[in-house]
């Protein structure tokens, strides 16, 4: 392991050999098809050579690789469930499941910028717009040629999306859009922006908004301690005019954003487990290696709880993800089963962040090991794409018959 220190004295770890290895305590494997191995492995690689060498460095300056956009194209980890025949991968959805799991191993914020593009962006041009749009963007947005962002959030409705003030009003051959979307992955670097809003009926529909519009502005949002290799900003849109050939022509309502938040968050449930195992896998080669009171830590009893209540809750998620990754094969995935598995995978992953934090000791605050990016990151993964109460909601919603969310 080599220390490069750079000029501010900030420990860079950028050369950082990735020793990463995966847990399947349940011969889950063993459920996978060679395709999900194959895929499992191609990421796997491309993260050790792409991502783990840079990403200390990138996340301690705040800035977003951008030149890893094409190579996750490369890679096909933008829809790799959509079909091939608009330049998508054509798989299952267990093979989506395992790139957003490598990935988000590597960093959450990777992770990001691939299913914002994959699950946001192409997901609802491919399942809610014209044939003509699909061909437009999806095979361009398929190899990262161009970047796209997902705007629903505003800075007043959040969990509440459906109170969007963000408006299109008729002008003959376009709709006029005003508003503001707030927190949107990928907006400072995007080409084009899947935008919701709503009608002169008050219907949400969606438009794809392209970069050069006038009165269209994507100011990046700084500060973050979270998700700090993925750039975020704000969508504004004053008078901006978009062709009607630009509305998503097949959905109207909320039903149009929740159905892309499905698919988004079935990535997650299965990324999160990729973040949760690197904090694992550090913590148990921590333990076997570091000495105290003249014996390994991992000797000591407290610190096997520790790795034991960890690897128990990462094969229970792997589990749940697993099923439900058969389930959507089928057509079968339900929103609100969905919603259980992010908010399990979100929930475990933090906490076994937490429980490795303490393992490594001092250390463990240091970007000499990726325990506190990872705990980081997990803050905005568990609030994202729903917060952990909003999702408890649904769940409860779901099993009750009762809504408890007004
Ligand atoms: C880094 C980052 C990237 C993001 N990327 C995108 C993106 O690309 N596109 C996009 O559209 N959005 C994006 N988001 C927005 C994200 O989805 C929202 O932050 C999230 O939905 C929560 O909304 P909020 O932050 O406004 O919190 P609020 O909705 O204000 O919630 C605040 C708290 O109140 C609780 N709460 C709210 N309603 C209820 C209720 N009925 N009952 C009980 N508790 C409740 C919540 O659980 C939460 O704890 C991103 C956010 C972050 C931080």
């Amino acid at each position: 392991m080599q220390d490069n220190g750079n000029s501010n004295g900030v420990v860079n770890k950028s050369a950082r050999e990735d020793r990463f290895q995966g847990h399947d305590y349940y011969n889950i494997d063993e459920l996978l098809s060679d395709d999900h191995l194959l895929a499992r492995d191609a990421v796997r690689s491309w993260v050790k050579q792409e991502v783990s060498p840079i990403i200390e460095d990138y996340a301690n300056r705040a800035e977003c690789p951008k030149h890893l956009f094409k190579g996750l194209g490369e890679i096909g980890a933008y829809g790799p469930s959509l079909p091939a025949e608009y330049g998508c991968g054509g798989m299952d959805e267990i093979s989506y499941g395992i790139i957003m799991q490598e990935l988000e191993r590597g960093d959450s914020g990777i992770r990001s910028m691939a299913s914002v593009q994959g699950s946001l962006v192409m997901y609802p041009i491919y399942k809610f717009g014209s044939e003509e749009q699909r061909k437009k963007y999806l095979p361009k947005l398929a190899t990262g040629e161009l970047i796209g962002c997902f705007g629903l959030t505003e800075p007043d409705h959040g969990s509440d999306p459906g109170g969007m003030i963000t408006n299109i009003k008729d002008d003959g051959d376009a709709y006029i859009l005003n508003g503001a979307k707030m927190w949107i992955t990928n907006s400072p670097v995007a080409d084009i922006a899947v935008v919701w809003a709503k009608d002169e009926e008050g219907k949400i529909r969606g438009l794809i908004v392209e970069r050069g519009m006038k009165g269209f502005t994507t100011p990046e949002i700084h500060g973050k301690w979270s998700l700090r290799a993925s750039i975020t900003g704000e969508l504004v849109f004053e008078d901006v005019r978009v062709p009607k050939a630009n509305v998503l022509p097949n959905v109207k309502g909320l039903k149009g954003p929740l159905s892309c938040l499905s698919k988004a968050r079935y990535g997650i449930a299965w990324g999160a487990i990729g973040a949760a195992m690197d904090c694992y896998d550090s913590a148990l080669r921590y333990s076997q290696e570091r000495v105290q009171f003249g014996k390994p830590i991992g000797q000591f009893q407290l610190t096997q709880k520790k790795l034991a209540e960890m690897i128990t809750e990462i094969t229970k998620a792997q589990l749940l993800v697993w099923r439900l990754g058969t389930l959507a094969n089928a057509g079968k995935a339900t929103p609100a089963q969905i919603s259980m598995a992010k908010r399990n995978s979100c929930n475990i992953a933090l906490q076994i962040a937490r429980e490795a934090r303490q393992i490594h000791g001092g250390m463990g605050i240091t970007n000499e090991y990726p325990i506190m990016r990872h705990m980081m990151n997990l803050e905005t993964v568990l609030t994202y794409e729903g917060t952990h109460d909003i999702h408890l909601l649904i769940t409860g919603m779901d099993v009750t018959g009762f809504n408890a969310f007004k």
